[in-house]
């Protein structure tokens, strides 16, 4: 027996047997069900003290208010309801189920390796993981790989997203109980293939529904496109306009540079609680230099300055106790008068702090504070630089937050007018069994947006680590979204997959809220990174430094840069930068081209994005309705030289561009930067580094005032009609 469902735009068969195929008649493209076995999915419940694995294969089907209501029966006990609902948007297909009474539902898969995709198909998924990652269904690799909402490099959005033949599909949902798992089998012969990319989602606890909606002709753009409805429907979709009306001082952030000094105070404990060393890397007043430093010698004119190791003991020690600021680096005088010289710059004064992590020698350690795991045990934490932490409640993280000792006294002393709560959106939403304070993973979202906002309350300007979609309406940045340590992820190996990264989160975030990477990494091995920034438009971390005043200290043979390989940013010949240390020729470069293309992009989405060449190594990029860019990323991943190749590009105000290994041309109305070997009729015999900016608004064909900045090669270039020369910066005035 089968029942059929129509709307619209799909048309829905379903099996007595729970096999499922849903046409979208837009691309007349079928979307079938599990290949391996004809089934829905599968159950794992508890039944007394005996666990039971169900598949989920017989079904009376029977059609209630416009949808269809499938009874699966196994026993008397053993009962469940599933539900399917086309949606009056006809185009969405709503897959949901209802335990049978005192059933004990343990885990569902409402997905079961469904809506595939073959090798034939050239389609792929994309996973919301950090920027986002595709997975295309013609690699040839076998993977099982789990994506849980939210977690860290898991889910970063409650959504997937699959094309085949150009057909598209989002799946949604809405609960972090949801796990979702991409499986590709290669030369299995299962549906006559010789790749099956399939898609299965596990649900549990309070997880009951997933949404299918088929979106006709498409791709990855088209999906995030759809995403931002439902994410506006779920209220996370807050944009710059609203948040910039509630905190102007957030406007700050539109193009500013993240520059961090991670532990002023270092000081390291062994796993016996002994004190192994104690580092002072920056005092307070150096930490005050750099900054003018960055200003006045650098002409960074956006900053977001944090840093990190103020407190008492130093970073990652002692929390939650962080006052009084460490003595060692000047104490609270000390880091009071820093932050008054880092704010009069017009900078971002940010301290780093910690709700999560607490330690065992810290003064008001108390096991009341720290979750507790099913057996009532304390939840561990990481090791970190003071020792072992453990997890603090996030009931209980609001409540030491709020400790006139913590950030009242914090405002008080010192004003910071940015703060900065270290692991709240990075680590997976916890569960906590202490019978006091008990946690689901959506109380524990909801207690860390709570200390978000209060964070807010007392600073203006507030972000955490990492980054997921449920914090955007709560914080103004992200720290780690963006990148980590010089890759685009931190733990996961997107090689196994033959997956790639794609700007899938600047598609339906990006307007939101400001994004950096994390962590340090080598400037001289950095193009990559670089050119992946172009691609998402977001400007750089600056998070590694030798201790002290770094620029004062710099080595007398560090290397200079080699125009065609991944130390091309660090170059200054005859450039703004010249003679300068190679971390300041490094963010002076990066930081002119950066900066401006968020600041003029911050408040738009990326409306395409695009891969020019079969290898995936040049990219295409659109911001709004007039930011175009083309990089060309070479190939091989950070420093590789395999395959290097030129790109030549027809682009509208520059001609002809030819674009070596990291090269690239933004190109808008008002701003253009380039890294190439030819633009508008010049050629070069090593790539030229140059951005033009129109100053007073007018398109630069017109504008009366243009600035134009040099970063490194030979000096000229065509510009409305004339050879200009220009080392290092110039305003021309028309
Ligand atoms: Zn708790």
């Amino acid at each position: 027996m089968s029942l059929t469902l129509e709307s619209p735009h799909i048309e829905v068969t379903v099996s007595g047997n729970g096999s499922y195929r849903v046409l979208d008649k837009r691309t007349q493209v079928n979307w079938d069900p599990n290949p391996y076995v004809p089934r829905l999915g599968s159950v794992t419940l508890r039944l007394g003290d005996r666990r039971l694995h169900l598949p989920l294969d017989r079904f009376e089907l029977t059609r209630e208010n416009g949808g269809l209501r499938m009874r699966y029966r196994y026993s008397k006990e053993v009962e469940l309801t599933v539900k399917l609902r086309p949606l009056e948007d006809g185009c969405t297909l709503e897959l949901s189920y209802e335990p049978g009474e005192g059933l004990d539902v343990e885990n569902l898969r409402l997905l079961e390796d469904a809506l595939w995709i073959t090798d034939a198909e050239e389609g792929y998924v994309v996973v919301p993981v950090r920027e986002g990652l595709m997975i295309p269904s013609n690699s040839g690799r076998s993977f099982i790989h789990r994506f849980g909402t939210f977690e860290y490099e898991g889910c970063h959005m409650e959504m997937l997203g699959l094309v085949k033949s150009g057909s598209a599909v989002l799946v949604t949902w809405h609960d972090p109980y949801v796990t979702a798992e991409i499986k590709s089998t290669a030369n299995t012969g299962a549906a006559d293939a010789r790749q099956v990319l399939s898609t299965s989602l596990n649900l549990t606890r309070t997880a009951r529904a997933v949404r299918l909606q088929f979106l006709g002709r498409g791709d990855y753009a088209t999906i995030a496109k759809a995403y931002r409805q439902a994410a506006r429907q779920k209220g996370w979709l807050v944009t710059w306009k609203e948040k910039l009306a509630e905190t102007p001082e957030a406007a700050k952030l539109i193009g500013a540079s993240n520059f961090k000094l991670w532990s002023c105070l270092e000081r390291l404990l062994d796993y016996r609680s002994n004190e192994k060393s104690v580092k002072v890397n920056w005092a307070f007043e150096e930490a005050a230099e750099t900054a003018e430093h960055l200003q006045g010698d650098l002409g960074i004119d956006r900053a977001l300055f944090m840093i990190g190791g103020w407190i008492h003991r130093g970073y990652d020690n002692q929390h939650p106790d962080i006052l009084p600021a460490c003595p060692e680096c000047g104490g609270n005088e000390g880091l009071a008068k820093a932050s008054e010289r880092v704010k009069k710059l017009g900078y971002l004064f940010c301290l780093h702090d910690n709700y999560q992590d607490m330690y065992r020698d810290a003064p008001s350690w108390g096991e009341d504070y720290i979750m507790k795991r099913p057996d009532g045990s304390l939840a561990k934490g990481g090791f970190w630089a003071g020792g072992q932490a453990w997890l603090i409640c996030s009931r209980k993280s609001l409540e030491l937050a709020q400790r006139p000792q913590n950030l009242p006294g914090v405002k008080e002393l010192f004003g910071p007018n940015a703060y900065f709560n270290d692991t709240t959106y990075a680590a997976g939403l916890q569960e906590c069994y202490d019978k006091e304070h008990l946690l689901t993973r959506w109380d524990d979202m909801r207690w860390k947006q709570a200390l978000s906002d209060y964070t807010r309350s007392i600073f203006g300007v507030f972000g955490s680590e990492c980054g997921r979609e449920w914090a955007i309406p709560h914080s103004h940045f992200f720290e780690g979204l963006g990148g980590v340590s010089g890759r685009y992820f931190h733990a996961l190996d997107a090689s196994p997959l033959g997956a790639h990264p794609i700007p899938l989160f600047e598609m339906v975030y990006r307007d939101c809220i400001a994004v950096y990477g994390k962590y340090g990494y080598d400037y001289a091995r950095a193009a990559e990174y670089v050119v992946h920034h172009i691609i998402i438009g977001r400007p750089l971390h600056y998070h590694s430094w030798e201790r002290g005043l770094y620029w004062k200290q710099a080595a007398e043979d560090e290397p200079q840069g080699w125009p065609y390989d991944s130390s091309c940013f660090i170059r200054a010949d005859d450039g703004w930068a010249e003679g300068l240390c190679l971390s300041d020729r490094f963010i002076k470069n990066t930081h002119e081209v950066l900066s401006p293309l968020h600041e003029l992009t911050a408040e738009t989405t990326m409306t395409r994005h695009e891969f020019l060449t079969p290898d995936l190594r040049v990219e295409h990029i659109v911001f709004g309705e007039d930011m175009d860019a083309v990089a060309n990323k070479a190939s091989g991943e950070f420093g590789g030289t395999r395959g290097y190749l030129d790109y030549t590009h027809t682009s509208k105000m520059g001609g002809e561009v030819v674009l070596p290994p990291f090269g690239f041309v933004i190109e808008s109305p008002t701003f253009i930067a380039f890294h190439a070997l030819s633009w508008n009729g010049v050629d070069y015999k090593k790539p030229v580094l140059f951005t033009i900016r129109s100053l007073d608004g007018e398109p630069i064909s017109e504008s009366r005032r243009i600035r134009i900045f040099h970063g490194f090669g030979e000096p000229e270039l065509r510009l409305r009609g004339q050879i200009r020369r220009v080392s290092r910066e110039e305003t021309l005035e028309f």
